[in-house]
């Protein structure tokens, strides 16, 4: 029986509620036992407060202090602490565990997740920043503690369950799998009338709108190819991506005889974030199964850099180094968010990209080193300035 004291990092979004679910659903089964120190949400203090009745946690925290008022009201008379604010979420991703959930999104979730890394713990990742702005430093960190970090995004667990670990000698190349976003079959002419309501529309995995226009620009798949270089240590080159509508093949890992590993599922997130809780044992949850009859065909074709531009800039930046997978992040982040808010076309979103990279001076996030978060947040700032005053002359001239 699989047995951990835990934190959930973001315990209120998506990949904190099925990490719950599936918590529950061992206990039910009786082939999981845990046991929560940390809670953390944002300003859904209703789902907190349930969480945190369900799981008794010795601490519950929302990341708005203007909401701590009403986590005390929902938690009166259950002895369980409760904090309020960003600081107060980093402390308490220092507190000691076997395994922490790092599934904050967006720069607040980077602070989490580098204090997290420091305590030894088993380090279950899903906030994307972490990697993307802090690679090799944050790895680094996790080796030091003695712990180690374990990737939730699907493309990630994947490779990780078929990587040999300790002899990424035996390894030719990776591939990742990418969905191709709801607008695979659009030709150019057609993509530049794309909506923030047919972007937010995908095909085969729910999510939330920002990461969903990552998908339908393929910006998302260029974060994973930076993601897959840092936890893997693989050059740019030997990470290959293949277009898979279907989201049945997650990732593969060439060896160097030719033989080729995959990891395959229906497309569902608590899958992968399964693997993280239990690992290196199993989990046993009541998880949707591959009927590869019923599928009948699985179809893979090349990514087009043309109308899909973000995922060679996300190259770019990668073998750039530094502080350029920062700007990377940071600019799709602001362009993504301008789409959304209709103040910039689809086919923008990649020119504020690349505009951005050349805008932004690379230095200042050294790999390895201590203060690397502090650096990485300095040029994500710098950034995101740097790309809303694009924006702002890309609507003037439109
Ligand atoms: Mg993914």
């Amino acid at each position: 029986m699989i047995r951990r004291r835990v934190s959930i990092l973001g315990s209120t979004g998506s990949v904190g509620t099925s990490t719950l679910a599936l918590m529950d659903a061992a206990e039910t089964t009786g082939s999981g036992r845990f046991e929560v120190e940390v809670l953390t949400g944002g300003a859904n203090i209703g789902r907190l407060a349930e969480q945190a009745r369900r799981w008794r946690p010795a601490l519950a925290i929302t990341a708005y202090p203007e909401r701590l008022a009403d986590l005390n009201d929902a938690l009166a008379g259950t002895g369980i602490a409760t904090a309020a604010g960003d600081a107060a979420v980093v402390e308490a991703a220092q507190r000691p565990v076997d395994w922490v959930m790092a599934s904050i999104v967006g720069a607040a979730g980077l602070r989490s997740a580098w204090a997290a890394a420091g305590t030894g713990a088993t380090l279950a990742l899903a906030n994307k920043e972490s990697l993307v702005c802090c690679g090799s430093a944050l790895i680094e960190r996790v080796r030091r503690s003695g712990g180690q970090l374990i990737p939730v995004d699907s493309e990630h667990s994947a490779i990780f369950q078929v990587f040999p670990a300790g002899a990424p000698e035996r390894v030719a190349r990776l591939i990742l799998t990418a969905s191709g976003g709801p607008f695979r079959t659009l030709t150019r002419a057609q993509m530049a009338r794309i909506t923030p309501e047919q972007a937010i529309a995908h095909p085969n995995w729910s999510m939330g709108s920002k990461i969903s226009v990552d998908s339908a620009t393929m910006a998302n798949k260029g974060l994973e190819v930076i993601e897959a270089a840092y936890l893997f240590d693989m050059p740019s080159d030997r990470i290959d991506v293949v277009v898979h509508p279907e989201s049945i093949v997650h990732s593969l890992v060439e060896y160097i005889d030719g033989s080729t590993l995959a990891q395959l599922g229906p497309p569902e997130m608590k899958t992968p974030i399964a693997c993280a809780l239990a690992w290196p044992d199993r989990l046993a949850w009541p998880a949707p199964r591959l009927d590869l009859a019923a599928l009948g065909r699985l179809t893979f074709e090349a990514p087009d850099p043309v109308r899909f531009p973000a995922l060679d800039l996300a190259r770019q930046a990668l073998q750039a180094g530094d502080g350029a997978p920062t700007i990377f992040n940071a600019a799709n982040e602001v362009a993504a968010m301008a789409f959304l808010d209709r103040r910039l076309a689809f086919l923008n979103i990649a020119a504020v990209i690349a505009d951005t990279l050349d805008g932004v001076t690379n230095s200042g996030v050294g790999s390895g080193s201590d203060n690397a978060c502090d650096a990485a947040l300095a040029v994500d700032a710098e950034a995101r300035r740097v790309a809303e005053t694009i924006i702002g002359r890309l609507a003037r001239a439109a």
